[in-house]
């Protein structure tokens, strides 16, 4: 009989969370918009040590009205990092911007703070600075944010940070999600704690959080009929998604520390094997783990990534590869690109494992043990083919 599987990031939901959307549904507040949204943005600001929030359908759709907010538009120039999502970058690719990527460092797998500073400067140069840079916090890890939004601040180029993999990370004792001008959280469903399918923008100036509102409700003009002086979006959050939002917000804490310890169970029981490194911690960052990655450095372990990865689907355990770096994809094969040999390796060598908050002790020894298992076959030396 087939092991059940084991997910890599499944939804984790609880009962705080039914009761919410329950309540939302039997207050027959179905449209979108009503008392939990309010609620959900207050809370979550709050968390952030922000004044304001705005709840939004996706964080695509944080990320797009941020840039659009910024006034980011045809003839622009955005710097993303490489070593993302997509969704960063179809948010640019939506104001009709042109992405330029920027290669990873190891020390925390985004943004190499270098290449932004030396990219800056050129730009500088050639006297057209780009319009905005979107920082991301890869895995759970802040980018290096004191050097990247100190060149940043020199040249006058505002961050809009994509903090969608990072809720409840912190940098500097700060959260993440507080470093860019404006900053975007994601709720789907394999997130740290998810909606099913939300985000949400944040910003510590209230008017972007404000005008958001205006701009994903179709921006509709004060007045009894509908008046349009702006086109609009419908990328507002609903009132039961925002209820079940509220309740998964009250156990982040617990959620966070459940993927850390993953990640020290993992490190401690994989961390001795020749050729695995583990995605470093910056000093200064304190990391939510929501993946655990680590590299396989194939001659050294015995095995590549993929050897690994296929081993653990027939065993029905889900992994996948780091994501492939932006400048590889087919869909952006013209833009411009600077350095990518990073990204490139952690790409070939790079696995996430299964890391949710509600994998149990057992599953996760499954997945120790089966990584072993590839390890040792390797050592074998195998028998002579049959001359
Ligand atoms: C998940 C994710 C997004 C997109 O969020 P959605 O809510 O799915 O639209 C954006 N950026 C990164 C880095 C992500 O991991």
């Amino acid at each position: 009989m087939p092991q059940p599987r084991i997910y890599l990031s499944p939804p984790h939901v609880d009962p705080l969370s039914r009761n919410l959307l329950l309540d939302a549904f039997d207050s027959n507040w179905i449209a979108p918009l009503g008392p939990h949204v309010t609620a959900f943005e207050k809370e979550f600001a709050a968390r952030l040590g922000l004044e304001d929030a705005a709840a939004l359908s996706s964080g695509t759709a944080a990320l797009h009205l941020a840039l659009q907010m910024l006034g980011v538009g045809p003839g622009d120039t955005v710097l993303v990092p490489t070593l993302t999502f997509a969704a960063t970058v179809n948010a640019v690719m939506y104001t009709g911007a042109e992405p330029v990527f920027i290669d990873s460092e190891r020390q925390t797998w985004n943004l190499d703070p270098e290449l932004v500073a030396e990219e800056l400067a050129r730009a500088a140069h050639r006297g057209k600075l780009p319009k905005a840079v979107v920082t991301v916090d890869l895995y759970g890890q802040c980018a290096d944010y004191r050097p990247i939004l100190s060149a940043c601040r020199q040249y006058d180029v505002p961050v809009v940070e994509d903090a969608a993999e990072a809720l409840g990370a912190t940098y500097d004792g700060r959260p993440a999600g507080s470093f860019g001008l404006i900053g975007c959280f994601s709720f789907n469903g394999n997130k740290i704690i998810t909606t099913s399918g939300g985000g949400m923008l944040v910003s510590a100036h209230p008017e972007f959080c404000e005008r958001a509102r205006f701009l994903a409700s179709q921006a509709r003009d004060p007045a009894p009929h509908y008046e349009h002086s702006h086109v609009g979006y419908n990328y507002r959050m609903s009132n039961l998604l925002a209820a079940l939002g509220r309740g998964q917000l009250a156990v982040l804490d617990e959620r966070v520390a459940a993927r850390r310890a993953h990640f020290d169970a993992y490190y401690g029981q994989l961390g001795d094997l020749p050729g695995i490194r583990f995605m470093p911690e910056h000093p200064r960052s304190r990391p939510t783990r929501w993946l655990t990655c680590l590299t396989i450095e194939p001659r050294r372990f015995g095995a590549t990534r993929e050897d690994v990865r296929l081993v653990l689907e027939d065993q029905n355990i889900e992994s996948r590869p780091v994501w492939k770096p932006m400048h590889l994809q087919p869909v952006f094969r013209n833009c411009r690109v600077r350095g990518g040999t990073v990204s490139e390796s952690l790409f070939h060598n790079g696995l996430c494992l299964p890391s949710g908050s509600n994998m149990n002790e057992e599953d996760r020894t499954r997945v120790v043990q089966t990584v072993c298992t590839v390890h040792h076959r390797r050592q074998v030396p195998r028998p002579a083919a049959a001359a």
